[in-house]
């Protein structure tokens, strides 16, 4: 069996597609603030992409870079007048920051409702409460795009996610839930990680390390999706799933690059046009 491709970038392209249509029909452009803070390489990558996507689809942004050194206080200071400025729709804080900063300190003073990355504790909590929160974290709400593809019914189905971080591992685990699913989140000291996988209907991997997940981990006709972005020993970009040895085995598999990145561009965006609805009205 040779696994289907599920074409994340071009889901993704459909998306923008239809934002910058409904964009056009606007009195005015959606407005995103980008802050970051230092200068990580991989971050400025990142923020040139929302930029990027942004402009591509009609929809402003700003982009704050602030001194690696700054003091939480000026960031919260900068954070506030972004709140209080009402042409700004939506905030995010490009992650990590430096480790002198807060982070929740300094997500949790971003308005719920600007709140586009969805890590706010009032928009995690609804999620927890199984309430619908003003916006989700986006690669969370991108892979379920992608499931709600391919499964019409996602109840029932058992799922283990590998990595249990605030922006993936942990909303992604709710949301799964919060449709029926039965979740196993392992993660860096789960012992025997094989055994949860082995027989996961769908095996979601967000760890960082480059091709762990083998066809040995997976069950026959097993859904695999790919969140990990690392590179090899050569400096090829690869995912946390070896491909080339689960591709016969699985039924269906995000590539990376093209799978799940350019679907959460795509959600960071969709947020920001529903950010504008919510403030708008
Ligand atoms: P993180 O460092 O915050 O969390 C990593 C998680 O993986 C932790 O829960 C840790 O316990 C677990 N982990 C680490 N090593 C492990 C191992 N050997 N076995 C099992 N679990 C292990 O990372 P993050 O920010 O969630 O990102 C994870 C990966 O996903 C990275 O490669 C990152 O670049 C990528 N990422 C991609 C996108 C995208 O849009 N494609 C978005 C976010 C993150």
């Amino acid at each position: 069996m040779r696994a289907k491709l599920i074409n994340g970038k071009e889901m993704a392209e459909n998306i923008k597609i239809s934002l910058k249509k409904q964009i056009s029909e606007f009195a005015y452009p959606p407005q995103l603030a980008i802050v970051m803070v230092g200068n990580d390489d991989a971050s400025a990558v990142y923020v040139r992409n929302k930029q990027k996507a942004a402009a591509q689809i009609g929809m402003v942004s700003h982009f704050h870079h602030l001194d690696e050194d700054i003091r939480e206080e000026e960031v919260i200071k900068i954070i506030q007048q972004l709140n209080e400025d009402s042409e700004v729709n939506g905030i995010i804080v490009q992650l990590p920051l430096p480790k002198h900063l807060n982070t929740h300190n300094i997500i949790n003073s971003i308005s719920p409702f600007k709140d586009v990355d969805g890590f706010h504790p009032i928009n995690t909590g609804m999620l927890q409460n199984n309430q619908q929160p003003y916006f989700v974290a986006a690669t969370p709400l991108g892979i379920m795009k992608m499931l709600n593809g391919i499964y019409s019914d996602l109840s029932g189905k058992s799922v283990t996610i590998i990595g249990a971080s605030m922006i993936v591992g942990r909303p992604l685990a709710t949301l799964l839930l919060n449709q029926g699913c039965t979740v196993s989140i392992t993660h860096s000291q789960t012992k025997n990680i094989k055994q949860y996988t082995g027989t996961a209907d769908i095996v979601i991997s967000a760890c960082g390390v480059a091709n762990l997940v083998k066809q040995d981990w997976i069950k026959a006709g097993a859904v695999l999706i790919d969140v990990g972005i690392n590179r090899t020993k050569e400096g090829k970009l690869c995912g946390d799933i070896d491909f080339e040895d689960v591709k016969d085995k699985a039924f269906a598999i995000t590539p990376v690059p093209g799978g799940v990145g350019p679907m959460t561009v795509a959600m960071l965006l969709l947020n920001t046009v529903n950010a504008y609805i919510l403030q708008r009205g």
